[in-house]
């Protein structure tokens, strides 16, 4: 059989003539499971086998992290593992913070700029609206952020924005986001938006910039298209090159390819429009589409539901989604007297199934709503020794001991940091208040300087104490000590350098709080993360190979030390997306995956869970009254169903406690639109009766109460997994392939054991990199 032959084979008609189709942009439009990444991943590999494309001139878009973990891991089983590193899949934000570290200083930023995520953004918008003396109860920062957030994602400037503005509210909302933008920027800083809204400006001013990528970038595919924004469509028009441009451009559009279902759109609330469809068929008059409508995912009867739930939104096209895997077992459905009940339901199926053999813990996925449904479920997996797995590292990283010791790193990698800055000033304590916070922050404004300038200049500060000159001064102090372990330190020795000399950690271990305890283990669990992730960058990391034909130009401005520092440590850990921390498919049996149903796009599991299926929960209730956001959390409901494969569960508590009170939700509409034919009750109605008028008081047997007592090892990630491999011996001159940045030349070597450093020239492109033997993703050739 040939190559051709081989990769063809387990596809259809027109996923054929879509992985082979070339030219024109390519419209591939699909109801779920229908093999829409699959034409992707074999669309890539047919590109190098068949038309000579370079990994480095593709660029695969996925919404997840995980997501393209998963195509990378399907490339590298056609194609070896040299080209799924060398190829660029990533998300939206990954790319862009790509492309931006090395252009950054066109938009008069550091390389090194600091990402904010929301909590941080949240923060510095607190700020701006204080400083512009704002009512709060008029002009909540919160409304103020969402709306700035709206505005970047329609790529609304604030000049523009400004021009527009007719109501009092709108005039300041301009200025908060016109100071709010000026912040970032002196805090050398960009939150989420920004780097989809800078890059797409940055190709837009800098034409020979776009032409850079434009050039290195043939080939476009994005997933999950119906979820995009304008702003990461302007990215993809931009970077693609629309055909009228080719008369006035060099560089002939890239073939571009997206893949999408509009009834998988989950994100309309975040700006993403089934709008993006429309103006691709506009910007792209001549794009091809191709419909799919074989499901190879699902049995009927899942099928069969997830249609009949869909079916209900107004104004879409009919499909006809069908499959072969037969009918399959019908759906069971199961009525608790309350979360715990349900949760023990839960758990005791899971363990049915895996105990007979029939499924592995990672064939099994449980999805709910919102993150706070998952401490029950944790709860309960603990006690009955379930292994499991929360997806949404978020929460580990918003805890007060993990914020703050990343806002040191980031003052560390970023010294110019304002948010992250008067996070630490302070904490822990040393005798900074908050009076003289505000001399320095006055002291700032006057000087028109920075905040960090301003302490670094404490003893011009007028109106400071004594005691609080010294507390600064020893702090600067304890800053510089600190900085000094960063230019030759991994992320876990630094981490490990701010607990130690800050006195963070004996604080906490001197105090009797209880939770000051949990505080310590969460902090050893992050010096953990750091570790591991000195052990898995190689894997993270998916740089270019070196590219012989581009010239040196765009990348002058990047500043690469080596790997892995700490920037790259702070990228990795703002970026990471809910979906990272799904085990690895190797892992022996693996573990049971909790996870949202925003989460789940893409994926797919042997059995699923489908739980707190109840009014006001699913649907959510603020979306009850909004025929608008009921549809889109239909279009959930169609997500959560076409996750399953096989098996599929279906859920409800008949009370549920809400902040501590007890609360009856009537079923979700979603289960009664579910055909009941295709639904097997294993119970139909709750122990406790009839609902009551009122809502229920008191808890039931050994689970009631619930409450926020304790917390049950939540975000603890899968630890080092894989033992250290054997590091090479290596000596100048020796030629070695790096999995992410390929072929070089060792420079120099100096250290010994564990602690050996190398320094490795990979050519023109990306230049020499400094490694840690040991963690080094190299072999010696
Ligand atoms: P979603 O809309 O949920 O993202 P999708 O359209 O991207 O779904 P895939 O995940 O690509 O669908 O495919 C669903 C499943 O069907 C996968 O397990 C895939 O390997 C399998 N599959 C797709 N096409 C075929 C085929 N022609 N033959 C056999 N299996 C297939
Ligand atoms: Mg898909």
């Amino acid at each position: 059989m040939s190559s051709q032959e081989q990769l063809l084979e387990g596809l259809n008609g027109p996923q054929r003539d879509a992985v082979t189709h070339s030219g024109v942009p390519l419209l591939i439009v699909a109801g779920a499971g229908s093999g829409k990444t699959r034409v992707l991943t074999h669309r890539i590999a047919h590109l190098m086998a068949e038309r000579g494309v370079r990994p480095g001139e593709i660029l695969a878009i996925t919404f997840t992290n995980k997501a393209a973990a998963e195509m990378r891991e399907r490339i590298q089983a056609l194609l070896g593992v040299r080209a799924a590193n060398s190829m660029w899949t990533m998300t939206f934000h990954s790319a862009c913070v790509r492309i931006l570290r090395r252009e950054a200083s066109r938009l008069g930023y550091p390389s090194s700029f600091t990402i904010y995520d929301s909590s941080d953004a949240a923060r510095l918008m607190q700020l701006v609206c204080k400083e512009m003396d704002l009512d709060p109860k008029r002009f909540p920062p919160k409304s103020f952020s969402a709306q700035v957030s709206n505005l970047k994602n329609e790529l609304v400037d604030y000049d523009t924005f400004a021009g527009q503005a007719q109501s009092e509210q709108e005039k300041k909302l301009a200025e908060a986001y016109q100071l709010y933008q000026r912040r970032l920027h002196e805090a050398g800083a960009m939150d989420f938006d920004d780097l989809i809204m800078l890059t797409v400006n940055l190709f837009q001013m800098f034409p020979d910039v776009a032409e850079y990528y434009r050039r290195r970038f043939r080939h476009v595919m994005v997933d999950e298209y119906q979820d995009t924004n304008h702003a990461q469509y302007a990215f993809i028009r931009e970077l693609v090159g629309a055909a009228e441009d080719s008369d006035t451009s060099v560089v002939p559009p890239a073939e571009l390819c997206v893949v999408g279902d509009a009834d998988q759109s989950i994100y309309a609330f975040r700006g993403a429009t089934i709008r993006n469809i429309l103006e691709f068929e506009r910007d792209f008059p001549k794009a091809r589409t191709i419909l799919l409508e074989q499901n190879y995912r699902s049995t009927q009867t899942i099928l069969s539901a997830a249609n009949a739930v869909i079916d209900r939104n107004e104004g879409r096209p009919a499909k006809s989604l069908w499959s072969e895997q037969g009918e399959g077992p019908a759906i069971t459905g199961y009525v608790a007297d309350n979360e715990h009940d349900e949760a023990a339901f839960v758990a005791g199926e899971i363990d049915k199934l895996t105990d007979d053999g029939t499924l592995t813990p990672s064939q099994v996925a449980v999805f709910y709503r919102t993150n706070a449904q998952s401490r029950v479920f944790e709860d309960v997996f603990i006690r009955t020794g379930l292994p499991y797995k929360i997806v949404g590292g978020v929460r580990f990283y918003e805890r007060k001991e993990i914020r703050d010791v990343l806002a040191y790193l980031r003052v560390l990698a970023n010294p110019e940091d304002t948010v992250s800055l008067r996070r630490i000033l302070n904490v822990p304590k040393r005798g900074i208040g908050a009076r003289a916070e505000e001399a320095v922050e006055l002291f700032a404004a006057r000087e028109r300087i920075s905040f960090a300038r301003a302490l670094r200049r404490v003893d011009e500060v007028p109106g400071m104490a004594t005691r609080s000159v010294k507390a600064v001064r020893n702090f600067n102090a304890l800053m510089d000590e600190l900085a000094e372990t960063v230019p030759g330190g991994t992320p876990a020795e630094i981490v490990e350098a701010v607990l130690g000399k800050t006195g963070y950690l004996s604080e906490l271990a001197e105090s009797k709080d209880l939770q000051d305890e949990s505080r310590v283990e969460n902090l050893e669990e992050f010096v953990d993360v750091a570790r591991e992730f000195e052990h898995t960058f190689a894997a993270l990391l998916e740089e270019e190979p070196p590219d012989e034909d581009q010239d040196g130009d765009a990348a002058a401005g990047a500043v690469d030390p080596g790997a892995p520092t700490l920037v790259d440590f702070l990228e990795r850990i703002s970026l990471v997306a809910d979906t990272d921390q799904i085990p690895d498919a190797d892992d022996e049996g693996g573990v049971v995956t909790l996870m949202t149903l925003h989460a789940a796009k893409g994926l797919e599991f042997p059995a699923v869970f489908l739980t707190g299926m109840e009014d006001g929960i699913f649907p959510h209730t603020r979306t009850l009254g909004d025929k608008t956001q009921l549809e889109e959390e239909r279009r959930l409901a169609y997500v959560g169903l076409t996750r399953a494969q096989r098996l599929l569960y279906v859920s409800r508590a008949a009370v549920r406690s809400a902040w501590g009170t007890p609360t009856y939700n009537p079923a979700s509409r979603f289960l009664d639109e579910v055909p009941s034919s295709l639904v097997d009750w294993r119970r139909a109605e709750s122990t406790l009766g009839a609902p009551p008028s009122r809502s229920i008081g008191g808890g039931r047997g050994g689970f009631g109460g619930g409450g926020f007592g304790s917390t049950f090892g939540g975000g603890k990630g899968p630890r080092s997994r894989g033992g250290a491999k054997e590091a090479p011996t290596l000596s100048v001159g020796d030629l070695v392939n790096h999995d992410s940045f390929g072929m070089g030349r060792v420079e120099l070597v100096e250290g010994a054991g564990d602690k050996t450093k190398a320094r490795i020239d990979f050519g023109a492109d990306i230049g020499e990199k400094d490694f840690l033997v040991k963690y080094a993703p190299i072999e010696k050739l």
